[in-house]
């Protein structure tokens, strides 16, 4: 079994008043076949664990470890996480000026596999991904992220994790701005590739709405830069009843 470990992470981001710690020590083991819901407030440092993860440079790792099979994941560009089979589906995807979905997807997979795939295959394989998403054909050939809207940008993503087959996803706030139609389409996406393989999923949510759709073997509660609490589905339960106040210390 393949294993996304973070140990004692601790992340810094560069404010105008100095360093700023946000993560305080997260302990996570992500497995394989694994799907894990990371659920909290607002500012806890949810996608400061996922930009972390993906190597974003604004973020410093001030200690700790993140491994993947044993691999310092840390000591890789973003080109080798990726390789390594690491997928982030980012809060904030980044407009890509001159690139269409479908170059954007075979340069990707060209990276990820070492090698192009096959064209005749992989035509198939892009349209039953798209028609599975139900979108338009002509999406294809627009810009990355130009002008999309909340929920083809989150369509969009997943339509890579469907074609690029990652061993580990994170995705962050894949719900956010989608209607209760298109929450369904894409958490049936995210299911169809955990059925499909053993990928190991890092879900990352305010809500519990998505959690309906995507059932969490573990949910984990992040609180002030680290996991304050775990459990089983059941937590998410709980949560949706009575919030995060428990959890954060705040008077009800
Ligand atoms: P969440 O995703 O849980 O809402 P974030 O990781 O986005 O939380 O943010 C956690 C905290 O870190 C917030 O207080 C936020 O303002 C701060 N933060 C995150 N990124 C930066 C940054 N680049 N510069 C300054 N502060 C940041
Ligand atoms: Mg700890
Ligand atoms: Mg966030």
């Amino acid at each position: 079994m393949a294993t996304l470990e973070i140990r004692d992470l601790h992340v810094s981001v560069e404010t105008e008043q100095g360093p700023k710690e946000i993560l305080r020590g997260v302990d996570l083991t992500i497995g394989s076949g694994e799907t894990h819901a990371i659920m909290g407030p607002n500012g806890s440092g949810k996608s400061t664990l996922a930009y972390s993860i993906a190597g974003h440079p604004k973020y410093t790792i001030t200690s700790g470890t993140v491994t993947l099979d044993g691999e310092n994941l840390l000591e890789m560009s973003v080109d080798e996480r990726a390789r390594a089979g690491l997928f982030l589906a980012m809060q904030y995807p980044v407009e890509v000026a001159g690139v269409t979905v479908s170059n954007f997807l075979r340069t990707a997979k060209t990276a990820i596999d070492g090698k192009a795939p096959s064209l005749r295959t992989w035509v198939k394989d892009v349209r039953g991904a798209m028609d599975a998403l139900k979108m338009d054909p002509a999406f294809a050939e627009r810009d990355v992220n130009a002008g999309f809207s909340g929920g083809e940008k989150k369509r969009h993503e997943i339509l890579q994790m469907e074609l690029l087959k990652p061993r580990f996803a994170v995705l962050d706030e894949t719900d956010s701005g989608l209607d209760v139609d298109a929450l369904k389409i894409v958490s049936e996406g995210v299911n169809r590739v955990r059925e499909n393989s053993e990928v190991g999923v890092l879900l990352i949510t305010h809500y519990t709405r998505i959690l309906r759709y995507i059932k969490p073997d573990f949910v984990h509660v992040f609180v002030d830069g680290k996991v304050a609490a775990e459990g089983g589905p059941e937590l998410a339960d709980e949560l949706e009843a009575n919030g995060y106040d428990r959890f954060t210390g705040a008077s009800v």
